[in-house]
């Protein structure tokens, strides 16, 4: 498929009315529904990605030996598209999630999708769903959920000889609808998330279904969320279930601003990426380093860890107040967000909203 490839338009025949998409969007929740029309391609070997379209959303008919309900073969991502003040819609950093959606696909050897052809599907999106993108002024997104699934007809354990590739919307309202809350961890022991040489740093739906027991785990131990620690030692610390961590040592303009290195074993999140660049932007020192369950105890207990907040796509940046594990429970400063914490927020989420100056030109309009 060449770039500008015409994708195929079928109308959805019965979309929603827009009274019912209006008693949707006042709210909406996370992933519960879904816009009019969804995008598709597919993948063989003569052919390569081909056949664009627009369809109805809807399902879609699988063969019972379609390799990817038994070998797990797929990949996924997300994104959203924000309202901007002057009604236009614009989505964030796109060309970040479609590089990694690359280096996922090429980890589960799938055939990689081109960038730009990633980023044009989510054009074609908006431009039939566009009404589904929630208003300007709150925390309201519509969220991009990209996908690619092995199709062949075959119970072998081999890369599939046919893919495709969908993306489906779904308007998702602000996660901190009564003002941002701090969250618990439970920093789980017993089970690993990904180790050296595994998929970690990908985005596959196999790491996420592994990951449901530990939650589930977090969940029995009152948490809110797990954290994953390094598959060999249990003492590095990763990543959370589905964001990424941030520590903030010392206070005021000398503080240094912390996250796990990519040790191959995290996902490397685009707001992790972004935060280390807003975080340098406004003069703090980051790094990127191993940091131990030792040194965060420590560093609480002493004073020097005075924030920890996890970020991605879904809620930008939430605030760690409590950290739990089977060796410790302790609460980081007064269990309260973070001064740092929220100055970040608030930059980054002014960037995607069309508040604050977009100087590093992450904004796409869609
Ligand atoms: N870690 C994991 C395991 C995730 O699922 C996500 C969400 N994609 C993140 C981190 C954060 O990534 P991003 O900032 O790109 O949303």
């Amino acid at each position: 498929m060449t770039t500008g490839t015409a994708f195929a338009l079928t109308r959805n025949d019965h979309p929603r009315s827009a009274a019912e998409r209006s008693e949707i969007l006042a709210n909406p929740g996370f992933g519960r529904y879904f816009t009019d029309h969804m995008i598709s391609l597919r993948w063989n070997e003569e052919k390569g990605w081909h056949a664009p379209e627009v369809l109805p959303y809807g399902p879609i008919p699988m063969e019972p030996s379609a390799s990817v309900l038994h070998y797990a073969q797929e990949i996924f991502e997300g994104l959203k598209a924000y309202r901007q003040p002057d009604g236009s819609v614009a989505t964030f950093r796109p060309e970040a999630n479609a590089a990694r959606f690359q280096r996922s696909a090429e980890r589960l050897a799938i055939p990689p999708l081109p960038e730009d052809v990633f980023v044009a599907s989510l054009k074609e999106l908006v431009a039939v769903d566009g009404e589904w993108v929630p208003a300007a002024g709150g925390e309201e997104a519509l969220y991009f959920r990209p996908f690619i699934f092995a199709d062949e007809e075959t119970l072998g354990v081999k890369p599939s000889n046919s893919y495709r590739f969908l993306v489906i919307a779904s308007p998702a309202g602000a996660y901190f609808a009564g003002g941002v809350k701090p969250v618990s961890v439970w920093l789980s022991r017993e089970y690993v998330r990904a180790a050296p040489g595994g998929t970690g740093f990908a985005k596959c739906g196999g790491n996420y279904a592994a990951s449901l027991v530990a939650q589930a785990q977090a969940a029995q131990q009152g948490c809110d969320q797990v954290v994953w620690l390094d598959a060999i030692e249990h003492e590095a610390i990763e990543e959370m279930g589905g964001m990424n961590l941030f520590f903030v040592l010392g206070s005021g303009s000398s503080a240094r601003i912390v996250t796990p290195e990519l040790s191959g074993s995290l996902l490397p999140g685009v707001t992790r990426s972004s935060l280390l660049q807003l975080a340098r932007d406004a003069g703090f020192e980051t790094e990127e380093r191993r940091i131990t369950v030792d040194e965060l105890k420590e560093g609480v207990a002493s004073g020097t860890i005075t924030e920890v907040f996890a970020c991605g796509t879904a809620a930008v940046i939430t605030p760690v107040g409590r950290v739990k594990g089977s060796e410790e429970d302790f609460t980081i400063g007064d269990g309260q967000p973070g001064e740092i914490t929220m100055a970040l927020r608030e930059t980054l989420t002014g960037i995607q909203r069309g508040t604050v100056p977009d100087t590093h030109g992450w904004m796409t309009t869609l």
